[in-house]
């Protein structure tokens, strides 16, 4: 027997959880989680343990205990900070959670404060009694700073704490809206993730007068030119064994199927695609695709000063099976070998992409679930291209999934649009789907991992 969370009860914690604005701007100072971690104290009561280990950058576990030593736990994540906004291009004051034509609107909207306030509402249930405990652990952890890498949220957990948030099973972000194919809709599922590699890139002159140029070593005009060539050349294909079982089981139709598939014909499709849904056609290049995107650029200290020093920061984006030799080669393609080693490339991130098969009673649990809420069990197996803190679970050996349900009011490819962008909202329909799809899928949880 599943309990019912009521939609309300979600909507009205998620509405607290904007306006509490924990913005992570990804300075150790910003987030401020810990207004959250005291919102979900008041919901749920004292949590098993806090984390600090910046000041106000709250994480907090809270754990239903279970019946049978030596069970599998589960594990629900969600974080509990937000991207800044930049509020001009918001029709809305982003952190007022206000409600318009059943939508709730503001920062975290869909990611994931939706999750995070369902998650909680069915930890409730577990925690007050009015649903049974299971075999193994159930653990509810609202982690902070999962927006800036991690390291003051689950990054630091799971090194420092992993005694107390160890968990075989994990479900955490993303859930997206189902995608309509040939045998009917189906609900992505978040199996696996691309893995981010940042870098600096650095160029080195001599300083002079700007008003005699002649023969200087400007350091600004060759990054220029590294930048602008990294971001306009095409960016190498790779159809992974993880996109093709997405597409296999999305089936949009044996036409686009086979466009997808064929590393000749994907950037042919990405452009069809992107005439009518631009937002999923940036994912679907993303997913298949290693990617660059050049995102900063210094340089300079007055305008009549010749730099001595430039630098960008360049997110690359690898994904399963690719390495950083792949990164490396693309570079010295696109740039010629003597520019690349002319340029300093410093490593700020590389971590490999990750993911869990899509197999075993989490994973049955979801479909169980899925069928129940929706009438269809058909699930994809989905590849995303940002990083989520599920890696650093699936690192230590854990399984985990990302899962929500939607109404159909907004579809795929302009839900992915709202991810850090404008007009984040979600429907209270949403909610009360997603609370009782997680609430079915830990029961179910429960149910297949009895003795
Ligand atoms: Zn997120």
């Amino acid at each position: 027997m599943t309990t019912t969370v009521p939609a309300a009860e979600v909507a009205d914690l998620l509405r607290t959880l904007i306006r509490n604005r924990c913005v992570n701007d990804g300075t150790p100072d910003s987030g401020h989680e810990h207004r959250s971690a005291a919102t979900l104290t008041s919901y749920l009561g004292e949590p098993e343990a806090r984390f600090e280990p910046h000041p106000g950058r709250v994480s907090a576990l809270w754990r239903v205990p279970g019946t049978r030593p030596g069970a599998p736990r589960l594990l629900l994540l969600g974080h509990t900070d937000v991207v800044p906004v930049s509020e001009a291009g918001w029709s809305v004051d982003p952190f007022e959670a206000v409600e318009r034509d059943g939508f709730i609107w503001g920062r975290g909207a869909v990611d994931m404060l939706n999750q995070t306030a369902s998650m909680a509402a069915v930890m409730r249930r577990h925690l007050t009694g009015e649903a049974p405990p299971l075999p193994g652990d159930l653990l509810f952890l609202a982690v902070a700073d999962e927006e800036a890498g991690g390291k003051l949220g689950a990054g630091h957990l799971t090194e420092h704490h992993w005694e107390q948030v160890a968990s075989e099973y994990v479900l955490t972000e993303i859930g997206a809206p189902m995608l309509a194919g040939a045998e009917g809709p189906g609900l992505p599922v978040t199996t696996a993730e691309k893995g981010p590699h940042w870098r600096v890139v650095r160029a080195r002159g001599v300083p002079g007068h700007g008003s005699q140029p002649y023969g200087t070593a400007n350091a600004l005009v060759p990054l220029a030119d590294a930048i602008a060539r990294l971001g306009d050349a095409p960016m190498p294909v790779l159809i992974s064994d993880e996109w093709r079982a997405f597409v296999e089981a999305w089936a949009p139709g044996p036409a686009l199927a086979a466009r997808l598939l064929d590393p000749d014909l994907i950037d042919g499709a990405v452009e069809d695609l992107a005439a009518d849904d631009p937002g999923f056609a940036r994912w679907v290049h993303a997913c298949t695709h290693l990617t660059v995107s050049p995102n900063t650029l210094h340089a300079g200290v007055k305008a009549n000063v010749v730099p001595d020093a430039a630098e960008a920061e360049v997110d690359v984006r690898l994904l399963p099976g690719q390495e950083t030799s792949d990164l490396l080669d693309h570079f010295r393609k696109v740039l010629g070998p003597d520019a690349v080693d002319d340029l300093e490339i410093v490593e700020v991130e590389s971590s490999v992409a990750g993911g869990s098969a899509p197999e075993g009673p989490l994973w049955e649990a979801i479909g169980d679930a899925l069928e129940a809420v929706a009438g269809h069990r058909r699930m994809l197996p989905t590849l995303i291209p940002v990083a989520t803190d599920a890696r650093y679970f699936r690192r230590r050996g854990s399984v985990a999934y990302g899962t929500a349900v939607f109404d159909d009011r907004v579809g795929f490819g302009d839900l992915l649009s709202m991810f850090h962008g404008h007009d984040e909202r979600v429907s209270e329909a949403s909610l009360g789907l997603t609370a009782d799809h997680l609430a079915r899928t830990v029961a179910r949880f429960g149910e297949l991992t009895e003795a």
